[in-house]
Formats: C-alpha cells, sequence, structure tokens
C-alpha cells in the first residue's frame, strides 16, 4: 500500500502530499477512518513522490476535470473498501447505493464545482463493482 506517512490533519479536511496523508481527528470517532484513509492513500499513490505530487496539486486546484477524475478514483477505493466487510448480497446493493449518493453529494458541492451530483453518481456507479 505504499510507505505512506499517516499524520493528523488539524483541518476538517484530509489531504495528501507524497508521502504524507493528513487524516482529521473526526473521522476516528465516527469509526471512518479506513476508508477516509483508503481515499487519500489513493491520491498520494496517483501522486508517485514529492515533485509529481507538487505538480499534481497545482494541476487539481486549477483544473475541475482532472480534480473530478482524481476524487472519482480517490471515492470509488473508499467506497470499495466500506463494502469490503458486507457480504449479504442485498445488502451490498442497498448499502452500496446510499453510500455512492451521499459521496455524490460531496463531490458536487465541496469541490468547487467539479461535477453534479447526476455526474459524481454516474461515475461512481461505473467504478464500483
Ligand atoms: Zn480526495
Amino acid at each position: 500500500m505504499g510507505p505512506y506517512k499517516i499524520l493528523n490533519s488539524t483541518f476538517d479536511r484530509g489531504f495528501s502530499v507524497h508521502p504524507f496523508i493528513f487524516i482529521p481527528k473526526w473521522t476516528e470517532t465516527q469509526g471512518i477512518e479506513n476508508s477516509y484513509e483508503a481515499h487519500e492513500r489513493t491520491h498520494c499513490g496517483r501522486q508517485k513522490n514529492f515533485f509529481y505530487g507538487l505538480y499534481w496539486i497545482g494541476h487539481y486546484y486549477v483544473s475541475k476535470s482532472f480534480r473530478f477524475q482524481e476524487e472519482t478514483l480517490a471515492y470509488i477505493t473508499q467506497v470499495i473498501t466500506r463494502l469490503a466487510p458486507i457480504t449479504k448480497p442485498s445488502e451490498r446493493a442497498f448499502l452500496k447505493t446510499q453510500i455512492i449518493s451521499e459521496y455524490a453529494g460531496e463531490m458536487a458541492t465541496e469541490y468547487r464545482g467539479m461535477c453534479t451530483v447526476d455526474q459524481a453518481i454516474k461515475a461512481l456507479s461505473a467504478g464500483v463493482p
């Protein structure tokens, strides 16, 4: 999974610059730190190394389509991580729909207009088996 360094974020949101991953404390109290970390690990993996990571962050900041592409990959990993312990197919299908719509809401509102809810639902549904 990569030799990443997991640190506490003092901000509300997590972020990554290879090889550092910052996870906010509140994810622990909600019991979602694993899937949150999986999300950030995806970004870190895509950043490959510290210098490409800095370029990645700049590109991420200026380009909506790049943000959407990178967040889609990270959220797909996050959904898969949350669904992993669920073995009953009907329960899994129900939760999949629920988690995807929750994350699609975040994607459409917390990333400076990178996508609509419908675009996010479509992208996440296509990526989660
Ligand atoms: Zn992200």
